[in-house]
């Protein structure tokens, strides 16, 4: 369905910049409650950075990496045969695949805001006052005038200039990443988060030789130390190139081709591509924040109160762009619970999401999962009503595994005072992914150790693990 061009109403309750997971969640809640609702996306694909650079695309590549173990596996299995204990990976052909998958995914977000009753407007756009917001397109220029406006325009990755870095700029992001036709050879990644660590996985799993460059001595320094002290050391035995305490300094060569990257360590070595990993920052520059006097901050990230409300009257700002929890669902919740609020009955007249106990995984290799606050995080909060329970195993799946490859599994739970509170949940290992979820509803629930002691166990699963710890 084409985004419409000319605007069906002289006034909207609700217009909504962004077609993501932010504005999607927003815009559809609105138009629920009967609401004449309006988004504007400036690309040409709805479902923003997760359908079509993040989340969606990245777990289907997680996907491959993890069959492409499982058959290097299957030998131990005593499966025989083509493909067992070397797979070939056509990266090219899955892109192909995984993108018209992708398109199918968009197609499927422009339907539903058709059979929503959300008006579509493509192009890019700018507030002009706190009540019109300005969309240009091919065709030209055109106003909305809104009730409310919602600020959900997510954010892009951020890349050091060459003037910082020579030759930077010879590098990729992830969104180049999915880009990519052919597999890279030989890979750099640079950086320590989520996704220098998940696009990493990926690559060293299909089979790159890859080559991480952190600044500090490990992975994942915003997480509980006990994730960063198995995920870091089990990357560096299974053969990924951990540059511990390096920057990269210099790069030079031909993109496309072969690239040189230098480290202050002094250290120079050769890939075919070099990936940026280094963080995100908001897409809110030059869309009239600044004229209608919306605050922002040194980073770029909008100011909102626990109500997602800016200091402007009537302009909200929700998603990463607020620079809080950059996570799909994240941003999806607090847009549902925006429009809850200033569109639905009255009692959600109140409603907010509470940016507390967000559980959250890294598809890492092996995943890791958590939710609540860190070790450090917990002592800092509570001191010494702090108690640590941890338990570290390898998953029945590995028995069969040769020793070499068995991959560690550890849970921890931080829980605090007398009566056990669990205030933080760690998980890396085989199925953290999937076994968090339901121990984020246990957090936010209040559960003590006694509740998950009281739990049955499940048998012989790993997730079992976290009701039976001693
Ligand atoms: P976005 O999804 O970025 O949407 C913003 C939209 O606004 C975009 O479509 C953009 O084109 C549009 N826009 C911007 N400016 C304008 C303008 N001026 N006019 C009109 N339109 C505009 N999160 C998870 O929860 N799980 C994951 O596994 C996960 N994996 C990720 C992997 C990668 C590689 C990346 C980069 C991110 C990942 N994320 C993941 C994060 C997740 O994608 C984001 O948190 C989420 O997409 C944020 O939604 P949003 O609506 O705030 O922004
Ligand atoms: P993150 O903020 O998670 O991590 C970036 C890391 O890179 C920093 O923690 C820092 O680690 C390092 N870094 C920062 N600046 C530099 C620099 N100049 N040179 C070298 N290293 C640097 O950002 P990401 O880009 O990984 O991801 C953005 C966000 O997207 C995430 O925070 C997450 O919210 C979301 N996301 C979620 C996923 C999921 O849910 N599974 C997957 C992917 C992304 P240090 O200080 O240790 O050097």
């Amino acid at each position: 369905m084409p985004p419409v061009i000319k605007p069906a109403h002289d006034e909207y309750d609700f217009v909504v910049i962004g077609g993501g997971s932010g504005g999607f969640g927003a815009a559809r809640r609105a138009a629920s409650y009967g609401k004449k609702v309006a988004i504007i996306e400036k690309t040409d694909h709805l479902g923003g950075t997760c359908v079509n650079v993040g989340c969606v695309p990245k777990k289907i590549m997680w996907h491959a990496a993890d069959i492409a173990d499982k058959l290097r596996q299957a030998a131990n299995y005593k499966f025989e045969g083509t493909g067992v204990g070397d797979p070939e990976f056509n990266w090219t052909e899955f892109k192909k695949q995984r993108d018209a998958y992708i398109r199918r995914l968009n197609g499927i977000y422009d339907h539903n805001l058709v059979k929503d009753n959300v008006e579509q407007h493509s192009g890019l756009a700018r507030l002009t006052s706190p009540s019109t917001v300005e969309i240009t397109n091919s065709n030209g220029t055109y106003t909305l005038k809104a009730k409310h406006v919602c600020v959900a325009v997510g954010g892009e990755p951020s890349i050091p200039s060459d003037e910082d870095i020579p030759g930077a700029s010879l590098g990729i992001s992830s969104d180049g990443f999915f880009e990519l036709e052919k597999q890279p050879k030989r890979v750099a990644v640079v950086g320590a988060g989520y996704i220098a660590v998940e696009l990493a996985g990926v690559l060293h799993t299909l089979g790159s030789e890859t080559h991480l460059v952190i600044r500090h001595e490990k992975v994942l320094r915003t997480f509980d130390p006990v994730l960063q002290d198995t995920l870091t050391p089990w990357m560096e035995k299974t053969g990924v190139h951990v540059h511990k305490k390096s920057k990269v300094v210099k790069v030079e060569g031909t993109k496309g081709q072969t690239l040189t990257v230098h480290t202050d360590q002094g250290e120079k070595f050769e890939v075919d591509t070099l990936l940026w990993a280094i963080g995100r920052h908001s897409l809110t520059k030059d869309i009239g924040l600044e004229k209608i006097g919306v605050d922002v901050n040194k980073k770029g990230d909008i100011t909102v109160d626990a109500y997602q409300n800016t200091n402007v009257p009537n302009v909200y700002a929700i998603g990463d762009c607020q620079g809080k929890f950059l996570l799909t669902p994240v941003a999806i919740a607090a847009g549902r619970r925006l429009s809850n609020r200033l569109f639905g009955p009255p009692n959600l007249k109140d409603d907010k999401l509470v940016y507390e106990n967000i559980p959250t995984v890294v598809f890492s290799h092996p995943p890791i999962g958590t939710v609540g606050l860190t070790e450090p995080e917990a002592r800092e909060k509570y001191g010494d009503a702090v108690k640590i329970y941890k338990s570290s195993f390898r998953a029945l799946y590995f028995s069969m595994i040769d020793e070499e490859h068995k991959e560690p599994s550890v849970h921890k739970l931080i829980v605090v005072g007398p009566e056990e509170k669990v205030v933080g949940v760690h998980i890396i290992g085989l199925g953290s992914d999937e076994i968090m979820q339901g121990f984020g509803v246990a957090v936010k629930m209040g559960a003590t150790k006694k509740d998950l002691d009281d739990t049955v166990a499940i048998h012989p699963t790993s997730a079992e693990e976290l009701v039976t710890l001693r």
